[in-house]
């Protein structure tokens, strides 16, 4: 039996920024009964008005399935089991929970309040239309009737905003190279002034260069427009220099979420201390790749306890039997926006102190880290 660590206490808002996004108590199955894969258990998150919320983890991790079932985009055999998403316009307070609402509010809310860019989104292109009349129809689909010379001007000024020559506003999606067709899918989504966008690794499929280009794009976007970004990746690197805070994600779970300073200076979880060690740095000092020995748990057949401890090098034997809840951290005190679901920072069951060694402690900062307003 899996018993759930008693001494769970909420944690401090992140900021005094308003929640424009809250995930709660969100839980997603593929398929049923025995044969269910238990995608996402339990996942809570705030993304605050203004904020860049990185999400990273391991493949597998359940960050599409978070992304698609927030949007209810998830396909099937995916199934929403539990939960709340509540959308609360920091412009005019308009808003309600996702998961409760018709198909007709959803329609109204879809790209209006909310929108995404999916991995590998430009492929998604119709190959048959020109990008401007994909822009243009697009736009004009939620604007009142006979606006289409208002759309076209919008789809003009949306092309300019990321980088494109007006002049491909006839070009075919084919003649347009990777990077500009993700471009053309940033552009359709920030098309309806969207308050959330959520971005699920969208510069995966491009090079080192383009991903750069793109990144800065999107975070000079971000400040001009004032959306907020949910920022999906597995590599923690580059969040550590877009974010101001991140969430790590195992096995269905959120196990740590913390300012991208704290979780590069002093990581609580193990595996967020793992998750460290197994990529370079994009800049500042060199660590040791390690990488994380084991594999992901298999969702369908759940260990007890924590899901990480066949594979912690600290787990202790509560580790089999209690399931830790994101929580406070051991040192509460210094670091009150901060939180983390391991047993070793709950007081009534850990063995002792938080092991010195947890921590990567680089000698230097690097310049590059965000300075969060949460730290
Ligand atoms: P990646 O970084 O590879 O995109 P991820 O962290 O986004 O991974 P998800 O794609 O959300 O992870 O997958 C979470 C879990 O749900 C995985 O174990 C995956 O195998 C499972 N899963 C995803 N889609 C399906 C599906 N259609 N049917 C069954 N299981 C699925
Ligand atoms: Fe490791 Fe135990 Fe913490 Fe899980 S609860 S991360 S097994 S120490």
């Amino acid at each position: 039996m899996t018993l759930v660590s008693p001494t769970v206490r909420p944690v401090a808002i992140a900021s005094d920024r308003k929640p424009v996004l809250e995930i709660r108590n969100l839980s997603v199955d593929y398929g049923y009964d025995d044969n269910a894969v238990h995608a996402l258990q339990d996942v809570s998150l705030t993304l605050h008005a203004g904020e860049v919320l990185g999400l990273a983890g391991e493949s597998g991790s359940g960050k599409s399935t978070l992304a698609y079932a927030a949007t209810r985009l998830l396909p099937p055999p995916g199934v929403i089991t539990g939960g709340e998403v509540v959308f609360t316009s920091s412009r005019d307070g308009h808003g309600g929970d996702l998961l409760r609402m018709s198909d007709a509010e959803l329609r109204a809310q879809r790209w209006r309040d909310t929108a995404i860019v999916f991995q590998g989104a430009m492929n998604s292109l119709n190959p048959v239309y020109t990008i401007g009349k994909q822009l243009i129809d697009g736009i004009a689909a939620h604007s009142p009737r006979g606006q289409k010379e208002a759309a076209k001007r919008r789809a003009l000024e949306l092309l300019d905003m990321v980088g494109i020559p007006k002049d491909r506003l006839s070009s075919y999606p084919h003649q347009l190279s990777g990077g500009m067709r993700q471009r053309v899918m940033i552009a359709m989504a920030l098309a309806l002034e969207p308050e959330v966008v959520i971005m699920d690794e969208p510069t995966t499929a491009l090079d080192v260069v383009m991903q750069r280009q793109i990144v800065e794009q999107v975070m000079s976007l971000k400040n001009d427009l004032g959306f907020s970004v949910i920022f999906i990746t597995h590599d923690v690197s580059l969040l550590l220099e877009l974010a101001d805070r991140i969430a790590i994600m195992y096995g269905g779970n959120i196990v740590e979420d913390a300012s991208a300073r704290e979780v590069y200076r002093e990581p609580r979880h193990p595996y967020t201390a793992g998750l460290l060690h197994s990529f370079p740095p994009l800049h500042g000092p060199r660590r040791e790749l390690r990488g994380i020995p084991g594999s992901p748990p298999d969702l369908m057949h759940l260990p007890t306890g924590c899901n990480f401890h066949p594979r912690c090098p600290f787990a202790f034997d509560a580790c089999k039997t209690i399931e830790p809840a994101l929580g406070p951290t051991r040192f509460e005190a210094e670091e009150p926006h901060r939180s983390v679901a391991c047993l070793l920072h709950d007081p009534a069951v850990a063995p002792g102190p938080v092991p010195v060694e947890l921590g990567v402690r680089p000698t230097e900062t690097s310049p590059l880290i965000k300075e969060s307003s949460t730290s």
